[in-house]
């Protein structure tokens, strides 16, 4: 009976086509989908989001955060073996390990010694102190250390240098405080700013080396209960990390712009331009203290006291010398990528790739485990479905914490093939650290994950995610630096994840996104699987309902009649970013400016058009399969026409014309042309503005052939 009368209403589906659904109460079709489809695919989707389970993620989580598992070491490998047999077992297809050879030097020694007043010598522990039950904080996880610090010793005073920013240096030489040739103490900061930047600072200022330590009031007890008893850091935990200066090329150092196969050519160290030339280590609170309570010298502005609950001077002098010393192995080491695929029955050849890392700078509870968790649950959902129309790519990284390696080569290694047939990547590193969703991506996605919001349930709240994150408030404290973009998505997008190759340099749309919440044990022996059970996410329903997402976006992405771009919101977007470079130049300058004032005002209008024939062709009684796929094929070609070979002055890698990462990871936008006005540069800047016109042109034209 039911069956007969589900068949009679499809009939009358396909009579009336869309005109029956849209006066019936069933909800607006999905954006990409007609009528028709659409309702084929939320009964798809219904099935699937019964499919991921708090309780196997959980035990996915605790098996992969049981050993320390860095990138290149015996456990990793380990790990990437167990998930391609979980991979087969779900059915996914053509599942492979990949290896490449990077430049993955590990630390073999690490020392930071302080000389106070005549030969009073005090030596950091470099150890981050045992947790009554929890035993994976009691075992020896090695020497802590920033990877690409540069080896070497040195003896020299400290100099307390606040965040390590050009301008606390500045303030320093106002006070007469010469950096050069001495021992930076700087703190980690919030808001987030990438540590290699700190490096980079230091190293244009002469610095002989450079201690980067986490205060108790950014990460720690000034924040609240630390770690077992709240989510903050204890005072002796670490802040492990790259320092490398992955802002003007990412991946493998010695082969950049090109992937490192087999026989690949390798450059020399020397001209590797994303190795520091200066040593860096970083120090817990409990070790960088009696460092700065031996500083004399002028007392620290306001705003560089910390919560040491003393006043922080800024040294200098010889009363306080730092002997620092780091060895690294400068070693070539293999690591693993983990691939796979569900075929699709329609367009094989479309690819919808999924990400995450599995690296770890210890057990990884937050970073990456509790993505890698999500993911092993989104491969055995999705694998027990039928095949989508399009092929989704898994993809589980390595060495993302060295430098975004393997996504890197990766990338570079099937540039060809991904430039030709990637319709988006979708990145999750950490899946939750708490229950506050935040995603970035280009503005072409905003509705995807705006609509997939609308479809996932918040656990917390009972409600949608969408409908939770907009009662939640905008955000605050968030990782990096947002605004704009619709209001469940940030459309400035910087660095610091796996998705950078697919959007800097292959031209890829991409969604980054994340859980987050109060979290202080970032890249510390701390960051485990208790921490992710007692406060990160009690229950795992937070891992559930980001494989929830993730799922119904790539399912989307992967089914769609029409692939789900909205041009419209790009152009308004890259209207407002083109409006604050005007806002910024001079007056003499606007005038460099106006073809692409022009050429943003010609693509909107084009933007609106496509947007309108696409939302036609949903609406029409019956899809044409020329004219959509012809749509498809100029959407998914859109982003790539924001790249360009020659790359951004100084950092070619960077093809994206619209977006790249600041040194400190923050997004800039229309980097070549802001970074031209940065500099003064006339000159530089009508070239900029002219090659972004130019590409926006180029977007233009595809989006209005016939
Ligand atoms: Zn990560």
């Amino acid at each position: 009976m039911k069956i007969a009368l589900r068949s009679f209403l499809r009939v009358l589906c396909l009579l009336c086509g869309g005109y029956f659904l849209s006066a019936s109460p069933s909800p607006p079709p999905i954006f990409g989908f007609t009528a028709r489809s659409s309702s084929a695919e939320r009964a798809s989707e219904r099935r699937f989001l019964k499919l991921p389970s708090a309780d196997k993620a959980r035990d996915a989580h605790a098996f992969l955060t049981s050993e320390p598992h860095v990138a290149g070491s015996p456990r990793d490998r380990a790990l990437a073996e167990w998930m391609r047999d979980r991979w087969r077992e779900a059915g996914l297809e053509q599942v492979d390990i990949v290896e490449h050879e990077v430049l993955l030097p590990y630390a073999t020694d690490v020392e930071v010694e302080l000389i106070a007043e005549k030969k009073r010598r005090w030596r950091a522990s470099l150890k981050e102190d045992p947790i009554p039950g929890d035993p994976a904080t009691s075992r020896d996880v090695g020497v802590p250390y920033h990877a690409y610090s540069a080896s070497g010793e040195a003896t020299a005073p400290v100099v307390y240098a606040g965040g390590g920013n050009p301008a606390d240096y500045d303030w320093l030489a106002a006070q007469g405080i010469d950096i050069k040739g001495k021992i930076a103490l700087v703190r980690y900061s919030v808001p987030y700013s990438y540590r290699g930047f700190k490096a980079l600072t230091a190293e244009r200022r002469g610095a002989a080396g450079v201690i980067i330590y986490s205060d108790p009031a950014d990460d720690g007890a000034g924040k609240g209960k630390t770690f077992p008893d709240g989510p903050w850091g204890p005072e002796s935990h670490i802040q492990r990390g790259g320092i490398v200066y992955d802002f003007l090329v990412p991946g493998d150092p010695l082969t950049p712009g090109w992937a490192s196969v087999p026989g690949a050519r390798r450059i020399a160290t020397k001209d590797a331009i994303s190795l520091p030339k200066i040593m860096s280590v970083p120090l817990s609170w409990k070790d960088a203290r009696p460092i700065l309570q031996a500083l004399k010298g002028p007392q620290a502005p306001r705003e560089w006291q910390g919560g040491g609950g003393f006043s922080y001077h800024v040294g200098g002098s010889d009363a306080a010398a730092v002997r620092m010393r780091v060895r690294m192995d400068d070693k070539v080491r293999p690591i693993w990528t983990v691939t796979g695929r569900i075929s699709g029955t329609r367009h094989p050849d479309e690819l919808v790739i999924v990400g995450n890392h599995r690296d770890a700078w210890v057990y990884g509870g937050v970073d990456p485990s509790s993505g890698t968790a999500s993911m092993m649950e989104l491969v055995r959902s999705l694998g027990a479905l039928p095949r989508p129309k399009r092929t989704i790519v898994f993809a589980n990284w390595d060495a993302e914490e060295f430098t975004l390696t393997s996504s890197t080569e990766w990338g570079e290694q099937h540039e060809s093939d991904l430039a030709a047939h990637a319709v988006a990547y979708i990145n999750v590193d950490s899946a939750t650290s708490g229950p506050s969703f935040t995603a970035s991506a280009v503005p072409s996605l905003n509705r995807l994950i705006t609509e997939a919001a609308e479809a996932v349930i918040d656990p917390m709240t009972g409600r949608t995610i969408a409908a939770a994150t907009r009662a939640a408030g905008p955000r605050v404290g968030s990782a990096l630096p947002t605004a704009g973009g619709s209001d469940l998505v940030s459309n400035r997008l910087g660095s610091g994840s796996d998705y950078t190759v697919f959007l800097n340099f292959l031209g890829v749309p991409v969604i980054d996104m994340s859980f987050t919440g109060p979290y202080g044990v970032y890249h510390s022996i701390y960051d485990n699987h208790l921490w992710i059970s007692k406060f990160g996410d009690p229950g795992f329903r937070y891992h559930a309902a980001m494989t929830r997402l993730w799922g119904v976006m790539a399912l989307r992405l992967a089914n769609a009649d029409i692939v789900p771009f909205e041009c419209a919101p790009y152009a308004k977007r890259i209207r407002e970013f083109v409006d604050e470079m005007a806002a910024r130049a001079p007056r003499d300058d606007q005038s460099a400016l106006s073809r692409l004032v022009a050429a943003a005002e010609r693509f909107s209008k084009a933007a609106d058009a496509i947007d309108r024939a696409v939302d036609r062709e949903l609406h029409s009684t019956a899809i044409d399969e020329r004219r959509s796929q012809s749509l498809s094929r100029r959407l998914m070609q859109v982003e790539r026409a924001f790249t360009d070979r020659a790359g951004l002055p100084g950092r070619p890698w960077y093809r994206h014309l619209i977006y790249a990462p600041r040194p400190t990871y923050a997004p800039e936008v229309l980097p070549g042309v802001a970074e031209a006005l940065d500099a003064g540069d006339r000159a530089r800047m009508a070239e900029q503005a002219g090659r972004v016109a130019a590409a926006l042109e180029r977007a233009t034209g595809l989006l209005t052939a016939k």
